[in-house]
């Protein structure tokens, strides 16, 4: 699947996330998230997981999100936590 070439963009997009819905995020971030989301069906679901969470709860975690729809991408953050490089 084309995600799994780029699972570093994927994990910063997830980190970049909850600023996002809250409104805290920079422009140039929010740019960088909305053109990784318009390409990247997984971190759209992602997202849309973290939204529900947060409407059904009123605030987010790590262990909120269900996890079921999202083993594989999971699965990809965890492989490669710690390789990230990230660039500003
Ligand atoms: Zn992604």
């Amino acid at each position: 699947m084309m995600w799994r070439q780029h699972p570093v963009v994927c994990q910063e997009a997830v980190e970049l996330m909850s600023d996002y819905i809250d409104g805290t995020l920079s422009s140039k971030n929010r740019r960088r998230l909305e053109k990784h989301l318009a390409v990247c069906g997984p971190c759209q679901t992602y997202l849309a997981q973290m939204r529900l969470t947060i409407a059904a709860s009123g605030s987010i975690g790590p262990d909120d999100i269900e996890p079921t729809a999202l083993a594989d991408l999971v699965d990809v953050f965890r492989h490669y936590r710690g390789d990230a490089s990230h660039e500003e």
